[in-house]
């Protein structure tokens, strides 16, 4: 590659693509840095929720409560890897300082405005991209086993109130109307209507590499190993040699902490691991139509297009290149095959995805603070398949000197440097 470009982007999951396509569509001369491994991006293996109540960071004041089965492992939300436990503990003390009422709050009031400009910004992706087809918007499902977990997400439903995100309460009988697939009894759920999903977020994400190839811009099928300011712009370091480019934009999803180390951001940030393994629904059941989240099993179930039922893990906490276990997503698909009529698996082994979480469950959306011509878009947790689209639009926004559509000062990187001995 000759010559400097106008902007690179380091990362091409659904964050880094939709930067890229929004930074063209604009007229900007871009180059896509990423190996290009669909599996290894966790926007191919989420569940595809887009959801406007998805503003609750994982970070709740419920969790003190569950904290001692947490720290046993006896809890299916979370397994705790304690062998990785001194490389996640700065991440784990900052995620519990915000396990606080005020800062659910705080946070879910910051959320909103990105989750509600969520949806029409997937509308708009898939209208370009030519996978309407993919996107759905009949709801999402999250089930109660008993009535006192049901009472438990009292706190959750009184926020989403708050802000206008819509829900209807169902008891277990017309739970079972709305969807018939379903086999376990369940006390109580809550449908909430203005949530759409993706079916094979993989396949968007190809859809929007293959769009944006065909706008002309430039890919380097490649890891970048090391960035850094040169002169007026930056030098932006592959295995096989250097380019250069006027600004960055840093959007590697979980890998991005690496990347920012060595320019002085030791952000105490984490992989959420999560996995997922795909089942047929045996021929006399009736269909899942939209993705439940079965509460008590801390599974996600979505229904994808060919590759059948998704069922997913909650969270592992590890180093983001340890050794899979497959603990986790084997007893959530037990639990799934007393929830709905499941067949075999379709796939040989489960899949292994990072999220790349924050501790206050906000992602780093704006301008480095420390350097000149570096954007940051990573630390999306568990909204990025939701909120990239959008959260390219911001980028470009960025870039091109226009004012962003939706306020990104809650989503600055200086709230994650303000921690003592981090910054
Ligand atoms: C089990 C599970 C369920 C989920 N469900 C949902 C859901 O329902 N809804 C939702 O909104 N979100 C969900 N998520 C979260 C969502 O998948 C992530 O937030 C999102 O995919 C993050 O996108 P990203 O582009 O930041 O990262 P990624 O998709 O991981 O992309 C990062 C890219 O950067 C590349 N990269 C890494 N290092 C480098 C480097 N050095 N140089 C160049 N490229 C590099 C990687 O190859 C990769 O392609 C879920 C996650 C999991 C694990």
């Amino acid at each position: 590659m000759t010559g400097m470009a106008e902007i690179a982007v380091v990362g091409g999951g659904m964050v880094g693509i939709a930067s890229a396509i929004a930074l063209r569509e604009r007229g900007l001369d871009v180059v896509l840095c990423d190996p290009g491994e669909a599996r290894a991006r966790t926007s191919y293996g989420n569940a595809g929720v887009i959801s406007r109540g998805s503003i609750l960071p994982m970070a709740s004041p419920a969790l003190w409560s569950k904290l001692p089965a947490y720290l046993r492992n006896a809890d299916r939300a979370l397994r705790l890897d304690y062998r990785h436990l001194p490389r996640i503990a700065p991440y784990l003390a900052h995620f519990l300082a915000n396990a606080r009422e005020s800062r659910w709050r705080d946070s879910a009031s910051a959320l909103i405005p990105l989750t509600s400009a969520a949806y029409p910004a997937h509308e708009r992706l898939a209208a370009k991209t030519g996978t309407s087809h993919r996107l759905v918007r009949n709801g999402w499902i999250k089930a109660y086993r008993t009535e006192e977990a049901f009472r438990g997400a009292a706190l959750e439903r009184e926020i989403l109130r708050e802000h206008g995100v819509a829900f209807d309460i169902l008891d277990g009988h017309t739970l079972r109307e709305h969807e018939p697939a379903l086999v376990r009894p369940y006390a109580r759920a809550m449908l909430l209507p203005e949530t759409g999903s993706v079916r094979e977020p993989g396949r968007l994400v190809e859809a929007c590499e293959a769009l944006y190839a065909r706008m002309g811009g430039q890919r380097v099928r490649a890891s970048v190993n090391r960035l850094f300011p040169d002169g007026d712009g930056w030098s932006v370091v592959l295995d096989d040699g250097t380019f250069r480019a006027k600004r960055v934009v840093l959007a590697a999803g979980a890998a991005t902490g690496a990347l920012t180390k060595p320019l002085g951001y030791r952000f105490a940030v984490a992989a959420e691991r999560g996995y997922h393994r795909h089942f047929a629904l045996r021929p006399e059941s009736p269909p899942l139509t939209r993705p439940i989240l079965d509460t008590g099993a801390a599974s996600i179930l979505a229904p994808m297009g060919e590759s059948g039922i998704r069922v997913l893990s909650g969270v592992e906490l590890s180093a983001r290149q340890a050794p899979p276990d497959f603990s986790q997503i084997a007893a959530a698909s037990r639990e799934a095959a007393g929830t709905l009529a499941l067949g075999g698996p379709l796939d040989n082994e489960p899949w292994l995805g990072s999220r790349p979480a924050t501790p206050d469950g906000m992602p780093v959306i704006g301008w480095a603070p420390k350097h000149d011509g570096l954007i940051f878009a990573f630390g999306h947790g568990h909204i990025g398949l939701s909120t990239g689209p959008i959260t390219g639009e911001i980028v470009a926004d960025l870039a091109t000197g226009r004012p962003p559509s939706v306020p990104i000062n809650p989503f600055s990187a200086d709230r994650l440097l303000q921690w003592p001995r981090l910054a």
